[in-house]
């Protein structure tokens, strides 16, 4: 390993404790670390125009001859002008630079620069037709060509562009000897990708802009190679034998009692399950698979296995409504098999909470509750289990990467099981779920039916209401989803209260249908269904949704409206008409997972998207929901139509970007291009790990992956 790179910034000329401490503000200490400080753009001063021909208010390159002695003014007190003309073909430009005399000797009379900076243009001038002011200006001689990409670095107060350039440039130079190159050279050439010595120089100072291109790709992909080889390290060293194996489990009874037979992706799932339960080393495997493909079966599964093993199981879901839904559920299955299942939330009383926790750290199998189930109150509150078994959380992506980790490291002696509906792109998921072992349900269970999807304008309103009274009539229910009301932090594609009571505010956004009025007006016009309606919200007591929900679920109800409270996981089979209003302001996985709540029957089901909105890109998503159902082809669409800001929301609004402390410098997630090289990567990593499981004979190679990880070194051991 190299010393020079390990050194201290100061090492370098014209750097001194204050420029240091400059770039110590930037998260930059050695000489390396400034090596990988990479400039977050270009100026291409390659691109010469006239003065005439400058673009308004944009940067750009002119070739200009002095044409005036440079003079300086004082203009005030420790104020200083130095300004001179300089023409070209098209015009003659004033030049002016405020407090920067020193650069009067730069220029001389007749002779001719490179200038990179604004034009500005006069109107009525007849010499002064144009000025330039503090523009960059380097010698130019036709015979020698001045390179053309300009680096623009991140900066801090008291460092320029100049100084980091200058810096960066001794830096390549004091390192140049042995920088050393930790990519092992068989991957840097089956790969295609040039050595980093080329890459480091060329992403500081490219030749050009093919030459940039080979740079970032060696170094993205040096950090895709670095970020797998640390989450496979990682994932295998939360691997030490401390879970309790549970090899019990004869699922036949369980089995007998559904009222279906598991798809084989299910049966698939469960083996992989069953096999993880049965080692020491616990579970870490991430489910995934479209709306209603049956995951909870499998979770179901997993549970019992840890419960006939003798051990407890917890499940966590996302809201309450969820949580309630499959505490309801399993009490329903395994009640009769004589397990204790209890339901867990902040709105549990006080009283029975503490009956809870004592059963939960009873010693004694015969008090102890088996299975909990929760919101992440289980997280956070005072849960132990006596044997603890497996935890298990659904819809992962409502919760963060954070909420994730903090349970792992919680739980680290129990198998841990994680579900996601949440169709996201390959690179996506290794990003997320690099460190999980994954099963896919890619079956749906047979007789699924397609449910059929209409989008219509608020001109359909009384057909609609025909439609819901038929529905209803021949025995079907009826869920109506209306953008959120009084949800305190506002999802992608809900409103805020402002927007709902000033409807009209934007007027190129049709009015929204809340979904109090909604149901009241639903109310008139279905007077013989009034008393069959409910309206649920978010901010409804518990005990009030629970009611709603289950008389929902029991028939009782015909129709619910609500908010997307209901858009994670509830089932209710004879469900069969999803309305949604305002269709146009929910994601388009959002409305896949709306959808995903009917058609769960034997019922024919409809989606209907009631919007208005007529702008391209709404109408545009909702084609790509009418026609398509694949539900990782609409998270694609959903990608493509609304950029990536939304749809990596992670949970507690950390993006993927910065998921698990880990910063891409130079990779876009979401391009495609880095999308394979990130699956390459992932596969050198993984051949390089076989051979060498703890980088011991790549010394500096891991220390670079520690580094990328902020851990400190041995942490990786
Ligand atoms: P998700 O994967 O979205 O969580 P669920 O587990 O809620 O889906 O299952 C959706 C519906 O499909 C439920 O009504 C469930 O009972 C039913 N189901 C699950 N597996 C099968 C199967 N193999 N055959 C028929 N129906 C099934
Ligand atoms: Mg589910």
């Amino acid at each position: 390993m190299s010393q020079a790179l390990t050194s201290a910034v100061t090492v370098l000329p014209g750097v001194g404790k204050v420029r240091a401490a400059a770039y110590a503000r930037l998260g930059i200490s050695t000489v390396e670390q400034l090596l990988y400080h990479f400039p977050r753009a270009y100026e291409n001063r390659g691109n010469i125009v006239t003065l005439a021909t400058a673009p308004e208010g944009e940067k750009c390159a002119t070739v200009l001859t002095v044409a005036t002695e440079p003079r300086v003014t004082m203009i005030r007190r420790g104020m200083s002008l130095l300004k001179f003309r300089a023409y070209d073909d098209s015009g003659t430009a004033e030049i002016t630079y405020f407090n920067q005399d020193f650069l009067r000797k730069s220029f001389v009379l007749g002779a001719t620069y490179r200038f990179y900076g604004k034009v500005e243009r006069f109107a009525g001038g007849r010499v002064k037709q144009f000025t330039l002011s503090s523009p960059a200006a380097e010698p130019w001689d036709e015979e020698k060509p001045l390179p053309s990409l300009y680096p623009v670095y991140p900066l801090t107060e008291g460092l320029s562009q100049k100084q980091i350039a200058q810096n960066i440039a001794a830096a390549m130079a004091l390192t140049a000897e042995n920088r050393g190159d930790v990519l092992p050279d068989d991957i840097r050439r089956d790969m295609g990708l040039s050595t980093l010595s080329y890459a480091l120089r060329h992403i500081h100072t490219p030749a050009d802009l093919p030459s940039l291109a080979i740079a970032k790709r060696r170094l993205i992909f040096d950090e895709f190679f670095r970020f797998s080889l640390g989450t496979a390290i990682m994932a295998k060293q939360a691997r030490v034998a401390c879970a309790v194996p549970c090899t019990a489990g004869d699922l036949s009874d369980f089995y007998r009692a559904l009222p279906y037979r598991l798809t084989d992706a299910q049966q698939r799932v469960i083996g992989d399950i069953r096999r993880d339960m049965a080692s020491e080393i616990p579970m870490r495997r991430i489910i995934v698979g479209d709306v209603g493909c049956g995951k909870t079966v499998c979770a179901a599964a997993a549970m019992l296995i840890a419960v006939q093993s003798g051990r407890q199981a917890m499940l966590m879901a996302p809201t309450e409504i969820l949580a309630r839904q499959h505490a309801a559920d399993l009490s329903e299955t395994f009640a009769p098999m004589g397990l204790r299942v209890a339901l867990l939330i902040g709105a549990t009383p006080a009283s029975q909470k503490k009956a809870i926790y004592e059963a939960l750290a009873s010693p004694d199998p015969a008090r102890r509750i088996d299975m909990v189930v929760g919101t992440h109150a289980l997280l956070t509150e005072g849960v132990t289990l006596a044997a603890p078994g497996l935890v298990i959380t659904d819809e992962q992506h409502r919760f963060g990467a954070g909420q994730r980790a903090a349970l792992a490291e919680k739980n680290r002696d129990m198998h841990m099981l994680v579900m996601s509906a949440t169709p996201i792109p390959r690179t996506m998921a290794l990003m997320l779920y690099g460190d999980l072992d994954l099963s896919r349900i890619d079956e749906m269970p047979p007789g699924r039916q397609r449910v059929d999807t209409f989008t219509v304008g608020e001109s359909y309103r009384e057909r609609l209401q025909a439609f819901i009274r038929k529905q209803v009539a021949e025995g079907g229910q009826v869920y109506v989803v209306c953008p959120a009301i009084e949800e305190r932090e506002c999802e992608p594609g809900e409103v805020t209260l402002e927007e709902l009571f000033s409807p009209d505010a934007a007027s190129d956004t049709p009015p929204l249908k809340a979904a109090v009025t909604y149901a009241a007006e639903l109310k008139e016009v279905l007077p013989e269904l009034a008393d069959r309606i409910a309206f649920l919200h978010g901010g409804m007591k518990s005990r009030e949704k629970d009611d709603i929900m289950h008389r929902f679920a029991e028939g009782e109800l015909k129709i619910l409206v609500s908010t997307t409270v209901i858009e994670v996981g509830v089932n209710v089979p004879n469900a069969c008409l999803m309305i949604v209003e305002n269709a146009e302001r929910f994601g388009l996985s959002q409305l896949h997972q709306l959808r995903g709540r009917v058609g769960r029957g034997k019922r024919k089901s409809y989606c209907v998207l009631v919007s208005d909105a007529r702008g391209e890109t709404a109408r545009k998503r909702l084609e790509t929901m009418r026609t398509t159902y694949d539900g990782y082809r609409i998270a694609e669409e959903d990608l493509a139509l609304r950029g990536p800001g939304d749809f990596f929301r992670v949970g507690t609004g950390q993006t993927i970007r910065q998921s698990g402390g880990i910063r891409f410098r130079l990779a876009d997630l979401c391009d495609e291009n880095d999308g394979d090289l990130m699956t390459h990567a992932a596969t050198a990593a993984r051949t390089l790990l076989n051979q060498d499981p703890n980088l011991t004979e790549h010394p500096d190679l891991r220390r670079t992956v520690e580094d990328l990880f902020c851990v400190d070194s041995g942490t990786l051991s």
